[in-house]
Order: C-alpha cells, then sequence, then structure tokens
C-alpha cells in the first residue's frame, strides 16, 4: 500500500462503479494523494454488483490449481493488503476435503497446489470439531483468509468517508462524463470488448446444528463447491460456475449444492433456506483480470472469480502507474 505520505498529487480522479474493485481503486488513489470521488448507480446495499453474491474468499492458493500464475502473485499481495487495511481479516485457513471414493480428486488438487499441508483425522478434528470422523484425509491451506461481502463493501465505503472521499449513490455514470482521469470499474455493465458473465450460483442456509471456523472446499468430480461460515449461524454454499449469462438458479445446480453441503455434515439436512441466487462474473477470454489504459480513461475489470483476491493489488498497480508510470505487463495494457 503507498502510504499516507506519498507525494500530494492534485488531478481528480472519477471512479466508476462501488463494487470490490472500484472501492478499493478509490482507496489506494486517496492514499496516494489524489483527489477521488467514486459513482456507485445502486444504493448502498449494491444488490445489482457481482460482488454481494461472492464468497469472499482470499484463497490464492486453492485458486492456483485452475488459475494463473499471476492470480495467486497478486492475490498473495492482496491478502497482505486486506490485513493492512482491516487487521481484522479472517486469517484461519482453508480445509480441503473429498471422500474416500474421490481421492483422486484430492491427489490431483494436492499435487496441482502449494501452500498447504495435508492433515489426518486428528488434525481435521482439532482444527474443525463437528468434521471429526467425517474425512480421514484433508489439506490445510493455514494461510488463507476470507471477508463478508456485504459487511467489508460498507466498511470499505466507510473508511473512503472518513478519509474524505465522496461515495455517491444512486449516481449512474459514463466514463465519457468524467472531467479529468476516469477509472471504469463497472463489472459486466461496461460491457468492454470480450467481456463475458460467468453465472455462479449460490445458497445461504441458517443453522446452530454446524459450527465452522473456516471455508471447507469439497473436492468433487462434478461439483467442487464450498461452505463459507457467515455471522449468525449462517453459512453461504457455493459455487456453481457456468458459462451463462442468465442469472436464474436451476433445480440441478439448488440440488448439487445442497448435496455438497449434506455431504460435508449431516446436519446441514435440517438448516433453514434464507437466500438462493446467482451473480454474473466479469470475465475477458483469458479468464484475467486486466487494467486497460487509453490516456486518461483507465479500465479495471475482467475480475471473473477473483474480484475479492485480487482487487487490493490491482489498485495498487493503477497508484503505481498514476504515480510513477510503473506498468504490470501481466494485467495492464496501453493503447
Ligand atoms: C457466486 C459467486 C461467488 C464468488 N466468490 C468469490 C470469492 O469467494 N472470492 C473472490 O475473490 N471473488 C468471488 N467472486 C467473484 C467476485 O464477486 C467478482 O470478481 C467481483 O464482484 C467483481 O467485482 P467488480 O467490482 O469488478 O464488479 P461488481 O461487483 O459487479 O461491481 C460493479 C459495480 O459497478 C456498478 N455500476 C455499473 N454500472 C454503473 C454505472 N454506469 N455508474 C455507476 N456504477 C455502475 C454496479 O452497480 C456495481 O456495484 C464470486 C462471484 C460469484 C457470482
Amino acid at each position: 500500500m503507498l502510504p499516507d505520505s506519498a507525494p500530494r498529487h492534485r488531478a481528480s480522479i472519477s471512479i466508476i462503479g462501488a463494487g470490490i474493485a472500484g472501492s478499493w481503486q478509490a482507496l489506494a488513489l486517496s492514499r496516494a494523494g489524489f483527489d477521488v470521488a467514486l459513482f456507485e448507480r445502486d444504493d448502498p446495499s449494491l444488490q445489482s454488483s457481482t460482488g454481494h453474491w461472492a464468497g469472499g474468499m482470499l484463497a490464492p492458493w486453492c485458486e492456483s490449481e485452475a488459475a494463473e500464475p499471476a492470480i495467486t502473485r497478486l492475490g498473495l499481495r492482496s491478502l497482505d493488503l486486506w490485513r493492512e487495511e482491516f487487521p481484522d481479516t479472517q486469517r484461519d485457513g482453508t480445509l480441503v476435503v473429498a471422500h474416500r471414493r474421490d481421492r483422486a480428486d484430492f491427489d490431483r488438487f494436492a499435487r496441482q497446489t502449494t501452500g498447504h499441508q495435508q492433515v489426518g483425522r486428528e488434525r481435521i478434528a482439532e482444527l474443525e470439531p463437528q468434521l471429526a470422523g467425517q474425512f480421514d484425509r484433508a489439506l490445510f491451506f493455514a494461510d488463507e483468509g476470507h471477508v463478508e461481502p456485504r459487511v467489508v463493501l460498507p466498511r470499505l465505503h466507510q473508511r473512503l468517508g472518513e478519509r474524505g472521499v465522496p461515495v455517491h449513490f444512486c449516481s449512474a455514470r459514463e466514463p465519457a462524463e468524467a472531467d479529468g482521469i476516469s477509472i471504469d470499474c463497472r463489472g459486466l455493465a461496461a460491457r468492454a470488448e470480450g467481456l463475458r458473465g460467468v453465472k455462479g450460483e449460490m445458497i445461504v442456509v441458517e443453522t446452530g446444528e454446524v459450527a465452522l471456523t473456516r471455508p471447507v472446499r469439497l473436492l468433487h468430480p462434478r461439483w467442487p463447491l464450498y461452505i463459507v461460515p457467515r455471522a449468525h449461524n449462517r453459512f453461504m454454499i457455493g459455487a456453481t460456475t457456468i458459462e451463462s449469462e442468465d442469472d436464474g438458479v436451476s433445480v440441478r445446480s439448488a440440488l448439487e449444492l445442497l448435496s455438497a453441503a449434506f455431504a460435508v455434515h449431516p446436519a446441514f439436512a435440517e438448516a433453514r433456506i434464507v437466500e438462493i441466487g446467482a451473480g454474473l462474473r466479469p470475465a475477458f477470454p483469458d479468464n484475467l483480470p486486466r487494467i486497460a489504459i487509453h490516456g486518461d480513461r483507465i479500465a479495471v475489470n475482467g475480475l471473473y472469480r477473483h474480484g475479492f483476491l485480487l482487487a487490493p493489488a490491482l489498485a495498487e498497480l493503477t497508484a503505481a502507474y498514476l504515480t510513477r508510470g510503473a506498468i504490470d505487463n501481466e494485467v495492464m495494457t496501453c493503447a
């Protein structure tokens, strides 16, 4: 993070979209000395943002199973930035489990990722007492973390307010309307060239019968899914990854998500369903994020399934570009 003591810049910057990408851009650029304003079309609940549906996992090592090394690199940096900004960011790790019949998937996941220890029944019982006896082996990614999107976004907006950054809700803007520098963080609404929506379905359940400390990922040949503990005995079960821009939830997906929860702990059978929904993840064809620079018009998009994981590091890169002209060749393009 650029320190507050960085040289002051007078340029004014309009950031469009107060989702996770735009909020972190506003924070980093304000810290770098710019005169920043954030504009959001939605009200503070941000129900039309993709982030509203997200798990909020900060899991650079787990995600490296299927993602490019750049995601891990930026994700590791982001973990530190989350911790610096919010020292109470949960960092209890991730537990990855599989049933015995899915041993091959477990072994493959272990081979394709780093940052984990393989643990047996005793350690599983210490980490998650309620999973005692359910699984023989697990992978423990001790340094991963998670945030609760619907809590952390208002906290970010509050932090911006405390720094004197105006956050204008119910204020749709287009980049062309902005004076000075604009940073387009509209997510899928930007309809940038090549950008597509990838559906992620999720279910929130509530039960006092299950207690988990950290996200638990269940490996399965057809539907690798996860359960993220939330406040007030709630659990977010997610998420499908479907090439579709329809934001409905299918019966098949709902059954699979609920079956996954039941497979992790049978007490989920009695849980109350609180919410079912889907968000569309903004993704470019290579599923990598992009900071596209066209003079004073900068667009930060394509955060795909890693918005919470990557937003702080991407914001730091934009600040480094605007203060020192630094370019990160993996994620920045200049026209
Ligand atoms: C089910 C699911 C689970 C996920 N889990 C995780 C996870 O565990 N970890 C993780 O890192 N990521 C996760 N993601 C991905 C993450 O949610 C996205 O990568 C992230 O939300 C993208 O952030 P964004 O700010 O680019 O877009 P958005 O979150 O969509 O925010 C864009 C904002 O711009 C606003 N906007 C649009 N047009 C305008 C306009 N004209 N003027 C002003 N404002 C405008 C929108 O209202 C919105 O608030 C998940 C996604 C889904 C769907």
